[in-house]
């Protein structure tokens, strides 16, 4: 049987009716965690996230910086598809990251790159989604470092545009490349040490 966890993500509409629960990819050891927002359609088809025009954004993004796919993990918000790509619905989110948690937890992450204006929110309400909505937005807060404590972990949160915010508009691009510079310096100064 599933842990409780599994089991509440299982049982909404959206994990019924997608094709591939996405529960993360990379080393599961690693000390930085990206948090994205849910699975797209290519998430859908292959069962891990970010392998579509999003991910090619993340993917020169971590080239930039000097990531590799070994020194990261990657999970969303949601495990499931909504369906044609709609917004997460705060009861989905209820259901599905009590599984995040649970990743955050075992995986143990110094920084957290949140993707995008649901993950931010997400980690700022210190995980409390009724109180989502009350905090700043992605535009406001990017590339701006603040550190939490999440469920007893004391993690760096480095709230990032979402890659597929970037397709849409260009004119984040200096924004998010400046941001790359922050990532970039932190990952540095850890390696320093
Ligand atoms: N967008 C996300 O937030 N996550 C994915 O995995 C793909 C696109």
């Amino acid at each position: 049987m599933d842990p409780d966890y599994i089991q509440l993500a299982k049982d909404t509409e959206i994990c019924k009716n997608c094709k591939n629960i996405v529960v993360g990819k990379g080393n599961p050891n690693a000390e930085i965690m990206f948090v994205g927002e849910a699975p797209g359609r290519n998430e859908d088809e292959q069962g891990l996230p970010f392998v579509g025009a999003a991910g090619k954004n993340l993917d020169k993004f971590l080239d930039k910086v000097g990531l590799s796919m070994n020194e990261i993990y990657v999970v969303n918000i949601l495990k499931c598809r909504p369906p044609e790509n709609r917004n997460p619905l705060p009861e989905e989110i209820k259901a599905h990251t009590p599984w995040l948690i649970e990743q955050i937890k075992q995986i143990k992450p110094k920084v957290i790159c949140s993707l995008g204006n649901y993950s931010t929110k997400f980690f700022l309400a210190d995980g409390n989604i009724d109180v989502m909505d009350k905090m700043p937005g992605i535009t406001q807060i990017h590339g701006k470092i603040k550190i939490i404590d999440f469920h007893g972990l004391k993690i760096k949160l480095i709230p990032l545009f979402h890659p597929a915010a970037i397709i849409y508009n260009r004119n984040l691009m200096s924004l998010w490349e400046s941001d790359m510079e922050i990532v970039k310096a932190e990952i540095e100064q850890k390696k320093l040490f």
